[in-house]
Order: structure tokens, then sequence, then C-alpha cells
């Protein structure tokens, strides 16, 4: 799997053969190969979509990969704002039973997703991403974020000040939430152990 930033980018890159395979001493250009599963997500206070990601095959190695746009998660239902906002309301304090009337989802998957982002290694990872980013797009920025010592409202802050800094020096429209999925390769939440 890609995490790409927009489906739209993703096409005109592969219009333009610049995507290149993934696999480690390849590197070869990458085409369209039909589609991957059909799946439905929910966004914030939306209506489900139906949404199928490309697929696409390696012209070298002929590795197929399906190209996740960065606003969704990896085989979850919610999207990547969903399950960030559930997050961040976690950093300012909310308990799970909240943050799921708030956002009408049901305890046991809020409380599912708390959990997966509650590992400090985890944790430390999604800001590092954020601060590699931040660095690159404006290191006063960087220095400028003091620590809370509240690890998951660190690393949401970093990788949303990256995000907030790409959109004004890039020119880049994408939600917020949509490049934090970006930066941290569709890994919001931990993988299962
Ligand atoms: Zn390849």
């Amino acid at each position: 799997m890609i995490i790409v930033r927009a489906a739209e980018s993703a096409e005109e890159a592969l219009a333009d053969r610049t995507m290149r395979c993934p696999h480690h001493g390849c590197g070869d250009t990458l085409q369209r190969w039909g589609h991957g599963r059909r799946r439905r997500v929910r966004g914030l206070g939306t209506e489900p979509i139906d949404v199928q990601p490309r697929r696409v095959r390696c012209r070298g190695c002929g590795a197929t990969q399906v190209l996740l746009p960065a606003a969704l998660q990896p085989r979850r239902a919610d999207s990547t704002e969903v399950v960030g906002t559930a997050l961040a309301s976690k950093a300012k304090g909310l308990g799970y039973r909240r943050i799921a009337a708030t956002l009408g989802r049901s305890a046991s998957t809020v409380r599912r997703w708390l959990r997966r982002a509650r590992d400090r290694a985890h944790l430390n990872r999604l800001w590092q991403r954020g601060a590699q980013e931040l660095i690159r797009l404006n290191a006063d920025a960087f220095n400028a974020i003091a620590g809370t010592g509240n690890l998951l409202l660190d690393c949401l802050t970093m990788l949303a000040a990256a995000a907030w800094w790409a959109r004004r020096r890039l020119g880049i429209a994408e939600p917020v939430w949509t490049l934090i999925g970006l930066y941290t390769g569709g890994r919001l939440l931990a993988p299962p152990a």
C-alpha cells in the first residue's frame, strides 16, 4: 500500500510516469492496474461515501500496490479526520465515552483507537515525522514549539504545525488532517501488536 496525498494528484503522477515503485532496489515507474476493493468510509458528520482506491503495478518488478488517499486510514471505516479528532480530544483530556458521543461512534470503537495511540514508541515516531516536516518547512516555527509533557498532545501539535506550514508555504490545498495522514504514512494509530 502506498499512501498518496490525494487521488487526483496520484492520477497525474501516474499519467506523467513520475510515480516510482517503493520496493528497495527497483524504483521503476508504476502504471494503472485497475482498482482495489470498494470500501465505505465515514467522515465527520457526513453520510458514508464509497471509495475504490486505485491499484497500480510496477513496470519493472511487476509488484502491485493499492494507492490509499491520506484522508483515509488503512483498514478503517472512518476517515483520518475522524480518528484524528478523537485523538485530539483525548489529548485535551476527554474520555472515550464523551468522544464517542460527540463523534457519533460507538464507545468500543473509540476506545480501540485510543488504545492504539498510547504506546510511547509509536507516539515518538509520530512526533519525529511531524518534526522532520516542520523543520524542512520552517525551522523557526519548530524551535518556537515547547513540549508540554503530554506526548500525544505534543505529537499532534507538531504534525498540525507542519501541515499548517505546508498549506501556507507550498500552497497545498488538502485539509490539515489529510496532510497529517500523509506524514504518518496512514499510521496515525499503531498497528495491532
Ligand atoms: Zn518495482
